[in-house]
């Protein structure tokens, strides 16, 4: 069997075009609480970046890193009032769906920034002379932001990163015509708006949503739910009436994917990579650049990444099931530290003064991790870029063997001058389900720079805002368990929404409890999580009629194979039936 790393070499030669991709870590938003409020996970172009990178489907000398837009390129097509409004939370906040108390500014445009200049540098570089007059391809992992007007912003765009590539081209006198297939699940009544003035622009659209007349687009508003086969019928319609162009922008929705939160088109994750594959063929000979525009789901890096496969390789496989990037991506990052460097090297001088008194042994983490190792390991992980970005460093980690376990805690400089506590976890290795793992008695990740709000509520057990790095850290304990040789990590859930964020990589050791779990969760889908995890704390939520209390047995996840018998929680799940009651 050759494998796709193989496979995606010879393909990328065989289509005889190297794919450029855009794409800076910065790309990630700083918004803690985005994931939970709106679905939109900000990891979404690091998992395609680093799946298509491993999967050879990009070189890596083809992976350009932006510079950010400046405030000249943005006025050729926003409003002054508009730009200077971009420094605001409360703007800000408006635009992302989040609460002000969440944003920093400077932070946040960056982000924009990175993602509008990109538009523009490979918007720029598609469009210079190509060795074997081949048309250049350019993804850029962030951008699409096609609600953006020229006074207005929102829906998740701050400025319009097209609107203002197109004008960057016009001064630099570029006049051929410009196509703009915009197949994200809404319609771009921002780049519309936009581009209204110029005569050689041309806006297709299919979405699923009416937001009434759209002058100068060629428009398709497609039946909430419409699946792979009405949607691929639309595009052909689309694509047979779009006029030739010298320059193409495709904005290619992660959105239009069903169980998407706020797209309503419904199609596979294989519909959205042959809607790729067709608007790839019928822009063969354009310079074109893609976009992601929205995605509000799980899967919608997944979208990303098969845009990748469609444009860099040409390639129809799925990415598989259970492919974890964040778990790849840390296992890559572990191979390269040490257990010197993680365990410190107790050097001989040092034991020497140990066994005369004369120094004290440092506290270790679960008899092997220093301070000062976990500390380069939050570092290599990206956990501490990432804190710094929400405004806090320098940074200090504190170990303590205690009764219980043994503490670690990361402390943090503030922007308020203060130090904060940021992650604090109680960690032990202990017996669950008959095999050594690693037991979390405790863990609390602490944004206290954040504010609670009425869109933001307090959680049962939550002291201030969390950190949004829940998938992180579980992933990092996974490392340490590897390490250590433990078969999993486990933890008690104390309320509904711990066990809800842990569902897709934890299960409860008990199948009769899966079962329950599971039965909870299907039966308060549509319920927002806050509401969700009240109920159940409060007393409100009554299985098979009867008042239901949370059980908060242990949860693992197992990192060797571990059978559960699926037929005891399928029996469980099914048996069990949740109701709410005001
Ligand atoms: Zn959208």
């Amino acid at each position: 069997m050759v494998s796709s790393h193989l496979q995606n070499r010879v393909r990328r030669w065989l289509f005889g075009r190297d794919l450029s991709l855009w794409y800076d870590q910065r790309y990630r938003l700083p918004l803690p609480s985005l994931e939970a409020r709106t679905g939109f996970d900000a990891r979404r172009a690091d998992f395609a970046a680093w799946y298509l990178l491993e999967q050879n489907v990009v070189r890596p000398g083809r992976v350009h890193r932006p510079s950010r837009i400046d405030y000249a390129e943005l006025s050729r097509v926003h409003a002054p009032e508009l730009l200077e409004s971009l420094d605001r939370p409360e703007t800000l906040a408006r635009i992302f769906s989040v609460d002000p108390g969440d944003v920093r500014p400077a932070e946040l445009m960056t982000t924009v920034r990175l993602a509008c200049g990109a538009t523009v540098e490979a918007a720029r570089a598609c469009l210079r002379p190509q060795p074997r007059g081949v048309a250049r391809r350019e993804l850029n992992l962030l951008g699409g932001f096609h609600h953006a007007g020229i006074a207005r912003a929102g829906g998740f765009c701050a400025v319009n990163d097209v609107a203002v590539a197109v004008a960057a081209l016009r001064e630099d006198g570029f006049r051929g015509r410009v196509a703009i297939l915009d197949l994200d699940a809404h319609p771009p009544d921002g780049t519309a708006e936009c581009l209204r003035s110029d005569g050689e622009v041309w806006i297709g659209s299919i979405s699923g949503s009416d937001w009434g007349p759209l002058p100068g687009v060629d428009e398709t508003v497609l039946p909430e739910g419409v699946g792979d086969d009405g949607y691929l019928r639309a595009l052909e319609g689309l694509l047979s009436r779009m006029p030739a162009a010298q320059i193409a922008f495709v904005l290619a929705g992660g959105d239009v994917l069903s169980g998407d939160a706020l797209g309503k088109l419904g199609l596979t994750l294989a519909g959205a990579r042959e809607r790729d594959l067709r608007v790839a063929d019928a822009v063969f000979r354009v310079p074109s650049v893609w976009l992601p525009a929205g995605g509000y789901g799980q899967d919608a890096w997944r979208a990303l990444a098969g845009t990748g496969l469609a444009l860099g390789v040409r390639s129809r496989a799925p990415i598989p099931d259970g492919y974890d990037p964040l778990a790849r991506r840390y296992t890559r990052i572990a191979a390269k530290l040490s257990p010197a460097e993680l365990g410190g090297a107790a050097g001989e001088d040092e034991l020497v003064l140990e066994e005369l008194g004369q120094r004290r042994a440092p506290n270790l983490l679960l008899g092997f991790y220093t301070a000062e190792g976990l500390e380069l390991a939050l570092e290599r992980y990206g956990i501490l870029g990432g804190l710094r970005r929400l405004g806090y460093g320098p940074f200090r980690v504190v170990v303590a063997n205690e009764a219980l376990g043994d503490r670690a805690r990361l402390l943090g400089g503030g922007e308020d001058g203060g130090e904060h506590l940021l992650i604090e976890s109680v960690l032990e290795k202990r017996q669950v389900g008959g095999a050594a793992v690693l037991y979390l008695h405790w863990l609390t990740l602490r944004h206290p720079l954040a504010r609670f709000s009425e869109s933001r509520p307090r959680l049962p057990d939550q002291e201030v805002p969390g950190l949004g790095i829940a998938r992180e850290m579980s992933t990092l304990f996974a490392q340490m368990a590897l390490r250590l040789g433990l078969a999993g990590v486990a933890f008690r859930p104390a309320a509904y929404h711990t066990a809800y964020a842990g569902r897709v990589q934890l299960r409860f050791v008990d199948p009769a409890r899966q079962g329950r779990f599971e039965a909870l969760v299907r039966d308060l889908a549509g319920v927002p999580l806050p509401e969700a995890t009240s109920a159940v704390a409060q007393g409100r939520v009554r299985l098979d009629g009867k008042p239901y209390a949370w059980e908060p047995d242990e949860m693992v996840l197992w990192l060797r194979p571990h059978e559960q018998d699926p037929a005891a929680v399928a029996a469980a799940r099914e048996a069990a039936r949740f109701t709410l009651s005001r």
